[in-house]
């Protein structure tokens, strides 16, 4: 058999085992993944050598900003960074201007995203008063997105009239519904007294600004309209170990729901350095507690939640600067080092990764797996690469990083998507332009 490409010699991972094998793509599908030299011949071949080859990692949560606040990101200078950071598909939220809650303005965002992105996207609606549910599907969304309590943009959750009504309409639909977890009273309130205060380090009262409780009542809230209208939910960057109990109750329930968390979450710690993002990074016993989550499934997927801004804007005072970290590029990087740290195996990232987010977006088995008929979508990783993370070699438009002069090892050598090299050995090699919108089957 004669394919367009064969990646030989590599080690094939996925959540169950990893593997020497080769790979034969032809016309941007998986044909075979194998035992080596059971293949035939290719227009070209990637020599995978001590390298590992995962499903194409998706980065189910970004802030790519565009159309409408593209002086912090855009499309194009957001998957440049996805490519290098060996991210293959992106799903970007609905938090642009105007907000992505029509059908006329998802097929605009498609439209300028189709144009710039290098990697192929998906892109979710925002469950607004306006929403069209079943014309959003049709146009291609991913899922909704309810924002409880604010963020960027300050969008407000419908009253919970709509709320209920627009989600019956959901579940009816199939559409999941994905929320930012937080609750604005709660917020405020104790915003306005931390404000005041000096007596702790500005990180923990980060924190104290939007305590646990803030979380867990919005978790709550969301469950019990998932409960009553049958909806399929996702809560989006779980940061407690408080919030992944809810989940874990609620699963043992039956209420059908997913839940995400953040490397920032999982790496930083609210008492050593201020890293200003909603919801708040938190202390040690949450960190451990969301990695304990992560380890028994209770936490199905990670994301990075790239939210990038001006360097000017996060120059401000803490109390004014906006909220938000940069990750896409450096997501898989992380994940590596704590791969070779024992943190989680190459397996489970891959679970996390790759299997998860296209398993709960309803993208598999298009993507996150490297089965025959799959989208030829691969991370290629050297686990021996070390380097340090400096925010100068980054490619986002926004200069900040949580990890800047972090020492790493592992980091992503190849990213190819449909068949295409997209990043290779440090250089950009896809085209503007090239990505595709991915969306659920109808
Ligand atoms: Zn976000």
């Amino acid at each position: 058999m004669h394919c367009d490409l064969i990646l030989k010699n590599g080690t094939l991972v996925t959540p169950a085992e990893s593997f020497r094998g080769d790979v034969a793509v032809s016309n941007g599908k998986i044909v075979l993944a194998g035992k080596p030299d059971s293949l035939d011949t290719a227009d070209d071949v990637y020599d995978a050598q001590g390298k590992f080859i995962l499903p194409g990692i998706i980065d189910a949560h970004v802030h790519f900003r565009d159309p409408g606040l593209t002086e912090k990101e855009n499309f194009q200078s957001g998957s440049i960074a996805a490519a290098f950071g060996g991210i293959t598909l992106v799903a970007d939220m609905p938090n642009v201007l105007p907000v992505t809650s029509t059908a006329e303005r998802f097929n605009e965002k498609a439209r300028i995203a189709k144009e710039k992105s290098f990697i192929d996207f998906a892109l979710f609606a925002l469950l607004a008063e306006e929403s069209d549910i079943d014309g959003l599907k049709k146009a291609g969304a991913l899922a909704f997105k309810v924002f409880l309590g604010t963020s960027t943009g300050d969008i407000a959750s419908p009253g919970d009239g709509v709320l209920f009504e627009k989600m019956s309409e959901c579940a009816g639909a199939g559409m999941r519904v994905g929320f930012h977890a937080e609750t604005s009273g709660i917020n405020s309130h104790f915003t306005s007294i931390c404000k005041k205060r000096n007596d702790t380090p500005v990180g923990q009262l980060l924190a104290d600004a939007r305590p646990v409780v803030s979380e867990v009542l919005a978790i709550q809230k969301a469950l019990c309209y998932a409960q009553y209208t049958e909806a399929k939910i996702h809560i989006h960057h779980v940061t407690s170990r408080d919030g992944a109990r809810l989940i874990e109750e609620a699963k043992g329930k039956g209420i059908q729901v997913s839940g995400e968390t953040c490397p920032h979450y999982l790496l930083l710690d609210a008492n050593r350095g201020v890293h200003k993002v909603y919801p708040p990074v938190r202390g040690l016993i949450h960190r451990d507690g969301l990695w304990d989550a992560l380890g028994r499934g209770i936490i199905d997927m990670i994301a990075s939640d790239h939210a990038p801004h001006v360097a000017h804007e996060k120059e401000l005072p803490v109390w004014e600067a906006p909220a938000g970290l940069c990750g896409v590029e450096t997501f898989v990087p992380l994940f590596l080092n704590e791969v070779n740290k024992g943190r989680l195996s190459l397996n489970d990232f891959v679970r996390l990764a790759s299997e998860a987010p296209a398993k709960i977006w309803g993208l598999y088995p298009q993507k996150g797996n490297l089965l025959p008929g799959a989208d030829a979508d691969f991370t290629i990783v050297d686990m021996n690469l070390k380097s340090k993370i400096e925010i100068s070699r980054l490619h986002s438009k926004s200069k900040t990083c949580a990890y800047d002069g972090m020492e790493v090892q592992g980091f992503p050598v190849a990213t190819i998507v449909r068949g295409r090299f997209v990043m290779k050995d440090g250089l950009l090699t896809g085209d503007k332009g090239y990505g595709i919108l991915v969306s659920p089957a109808l």
